[in-house]
């Protein structure tokens, strides 16, 4: 238990050290983050989003302190050496305790997620200060996964894969049931599988899969026709995101000739992604094929997001992102094909970005399966 503590303490600790190196590299003071998940990312301590003030206070020399309203303290898991904890009381003025600390600073960062009502209140507390987004601080670091964090993401993975593979071979009825009550029993399987929480689990029928983030129905699934499932939720503090699409019986021609330019769309763009390269150029390598199919008008979205702490986060596959990929980044890979009115699909994997070329941490068959 002890040991564990301290090499949790000293992950903590590195990254903080980081976080203060960047700060130092660019002029800010202090860093402020409230509630979001670059709080977790330095302390392990997820904050609720609460009316009460929660923010740790990061000056660029020296150790961090954790400003927490009194009752939420016990939950903390303090780690000695990494950061302090200060507690207020009911009667205290929170941002008064943040000023404090922050005294002097002239540039100060903010975290994306504090509460526009704090930032107001702290404003005239702190004059003559600039502000700044703390992602600049602690986004590149939260954007290159280490070991720890690589791990989880794979645990995950091979969690909703294997609810995929349920969904491939046919364990998970389908025709018959509302695409609600087949989202209802993915996301119990994503608890089941030990997920603390179900991010989504979007199941599209038929037309309804032409929408991308359809929102699952009263909608019954019938036999022959195409059904989406996209599912992911988060695993010991790190998210799951798949996409894998079955038809309920013949698999018609016109489906299986699109499918297979998305999985080919699919599998370019996993293959682009080597570190170095610009994150457009993963999307371009989709694109392309899709484009040069016929089906480009019908590929509504960018191919990939960032995952992490958050399912959504940097870096983006999308054009206009010449951000070049680095070792340690991990990013879904989820082109579509969405024929208003119609039918649509979607093939996601996510992957991890080394120096030996894409990892994907999805295994689950790309097929387009036909269940009888
Ligand atoms: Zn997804
Ligand atoms: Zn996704
Ligand atoms: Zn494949």
């Amino acid at each position: 238990m002890e040991r564990q503590t301290g090499a949790v303490s000293s992950i903590h600790l590195d990254r903080l050290d980081r976080v203060r190196a960047a700060m130092a590299d660019q002029g800010v003071d202090v860093t402020l983050l409230s509630v979001g998940h670059d709080l977790p990312y330095l302390t392990g301590y997820h904050a609720m989003p609460l009316e009460r003030l929660t923010m740790l206070v990061v000056p660029r020399d020296g150790e961090p302190t954790l400003v927490i309203p009194r009752l939420e303290a016990p939950r903390v898991e303090v780690l000695p050496g990494v950061f302090s904890l200060l507690p207020w009381d009911e009667t205290d003025d929170p941002t008064a305790l943040v000023a404090k600390l922050a005294a002097g600073a002239s540039t100060v960062a903010v975290g994306d997620q504090m509460w526009a009502r704090f930032l107001v209140e702290l404003l005239p507390q702190l004059p003559g200060a600039t502000y700044r987004r703390a992602v600049d601080v602690v986004g590149p670091l939260r954007q290159v996964k280490d070991a720890v964090e690589i791990a989880a993401l794979q645990a995950a993975g091979a969690a909703v894969d294997r609810i995929a593979a349920e969904l491939q071979a046919g364990r998970i009825p389908l025709v018959g049931r509302t695409e609600a009550e087949v989202s209802a029993d993915l996301g119990e399987r994503i608890r089941a599988e030990g997920h603390e929480r179900v991010n989504f689990a979007i199941v599209a029928a038929g037309e309804n899969a032409a929408s991308p983030h359809h929102h699952p129905g009263s909608r019954v699934i019938r036999e022959g026709e195409i059904v989406l499932c996209d599912f992911g939720g988060t695993m010991a503090g790190y998210c799951s995101d798949t996409t894998r699409c079955v038809v309920t019986g013949e698999i018609p021609a016109e489906i299986a000739e699109a499918y297979e330019i998305l999985h080919a769309a699919q599998q370019a763009a996993v293959a682009a992604g080597r570190v170095g390269v610009p994150c457009e150029e993963v999307d371009r390598a989709a694109r392309r094929i899709i484009t040069d199919a016929g089906y480009g008008d019908y590929f509504v979205h960018r191919t990939g997001h960032g995952i992490g702490m958050e399912e959504h986060e940097d870096p983006y596959i999308v054009e206009g992102n010449s951000a070049p990929l680095v070792a340690g980044n991990a990013y879904s890979v989820e082109p579509g094909i969405y024929v208003p009115g119609r039918w649509g699909m979607r093939l996601e994997d996510i992957v991890i970005a080394t120096p030996d070329g894409p990892l994907p941490v999805n295994r689950s068959d790309h097929a387009l399966v036909a269940l009888s």
